[in-house]
């Protein structure tokens, strides 16, 4: 079996006007969605950041891959080289393996430990936009009112507040609130986005810790300026902003920045490589949780079946999926429950593209023009005022 096809598509999804430290969403997601399909008529789904460079990315390797057999994944791995392109790849190529030998990836790939993997919400201050019905969230109160609803709709046990974005001391009411009306039985993290100072992050640190946090996720920006937070704070930390590459933990094991790395396999390098990093983190003694950016049903599938399958992952995951409202993925879309999906059992990923689906969210993104993603672009239509600064606050 060889590959014979390797299809290259950039898609745009609805994304409300969510808040973060730099900006704003802009009205569109944009991810790419690459389809790999063999000489036997099997095909392969697999899902990445969007714009311009990454589909260059892809597209440039398509000669290291054409001709492959789908299995000879370390060749690929060797001959593509950047993780963020080989990710996709490697992805599609085990849906292809899994639907050939009817296992789902998880099976290929060990067996999964877990048939179901928790998840966090993932709450975020935001403006209001006609196309939800969220509303403006942008004080403590209403973002109260954001985690009830998500917590009523969808189950979800553990709160991940996107930080970084209100006066720092605000957003220590808001984990106070929260930690007030869920209880002890809950968890609470905070990412402020790296967008505090050391001193901002070490004042916050020590008072959030009354609220039991389960973690602070890049408080400041820096491995050295992490490891200072870490050794001055009694919550512990995570990254997905200083540990990000294999290149990164020599230093990473040398200075100390964080107790949890948060895995995800779109930059790890695949599915595979989530296993590596387990494994590391495990040795090192790091947690290990998972990272999320906005995305559809196929990355959603894959890092389902990467968490099933890593057994170091024993945090909630993060995904934005929540905020999505429309996907390339045919029939339902994936509905959290008691905060937690079913792996899915296969064949393979066990989500297969709708072409029409995959048609229409193309066409969003031919027509919304956004090559890359930046949240900067719209956020004077919300804040006249606002002004670039790091650190922030
Ligand atoms: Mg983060």
């Amino acid at each position: 079996m060889k590959i014979a096809e390797l299809r290259v598509t950039p898609v745009a999804f609805a994304d409300p006007p969510l808040r973060n430290s730099t900006g704003v969403h802009e009205p569109y997601a944009i991810r790419t969605i690459v389809q790999v399909r063999t000489d036997e008529g099997l095909e392969g789904a697999g899902e990445t950041y969007g714009g311009q460079s990454i589909v260059e990315g892809i597209e440039a390797a398509r000669p290291l891959v054409i001709g492959q057999s789908p299995t000879r994944l370390e060749c690929m791995r060797m001959a593509i080289r950047d993780p963020h392109v080989y990710s996709p790849i490697e992805v599609a190529c085990l849906d292809i393996t899994g639907k050939a030998m009817g296992l789902s990836v998880s099976e290929l790939l060990g067996g999964p430990i877990r048939n179901q993997v928790e998840f966090s919400a993932y709450l975020f201050y935001k403006y209001e936009d006609e196309n939800d019905d969220w509303g403006r969230v942008m004080d403590p109160e209403a973002m109260l009112r954001e985690a009830k609803r998500f917590h009523r709709t969808w189950g979800f046990k553990c709160h991940k507040l996107k930080g970084g974005v209100l006066k720092p001391e605000e957003e220590l009411e808001t984990l106070r609130m929260l930690r007030e009306h869920f209880g002890d039985s809950h968890q609470l993290r905070i990412d402020p986005n790296g967008v505090w100072a050391v001193g901002t992050s070490i004042r916050m640190g020590k008072a959030m810790a009354q609220y039991n946090m389960e973690y602070l996720e890049d408080p400041c920006s820096g491995m050295a300026q992490m490891a200072e937070v870490r050794e001055n704070v009694p919550v512990p930390l995570s990254t997905n902003g200083v540990v990000t590459a294999w290149s990164h933990f020599p230093e990473a094991v040398e200075l100390g920045p964080v107790d949890v790395v948060l895995s995800d396999h779109h930059y790890w390098g695949g599915l595979v490589a989530t296993k590596y990093l387990g494994h590391v983190c495990e040795v090192l003694g790091l947690g290990v949780s998972m990272h999320s950016n906005s995305h559809l049903g196929v990355s959603l599938a894959a890092m389902l079946h990467a968490a099933a399958v890593t057994p170091q992952i024993t945090y909630a995951c993060d995904s934005h999926y929540p905020w999505v409202k429309e996907d390339v993925i045919r029939g339902e879309m994936f509905r959290f429950q008691d905060g937690c999906l079913d792996v899915p059992r296969g064949p393979g990923l066990g989500v297969e593209i709708d072409p029409e689906k995959l048609g229409r969210l193309h066409e969003k993104y031919l027509r919304a023009k956004q090559a890359r993603r930046d949240d900067q672009r719209l956020i004077r239509t919300y804040e006249p005022n606002w002004v670039n600064r790091f650190p922030r606050w």
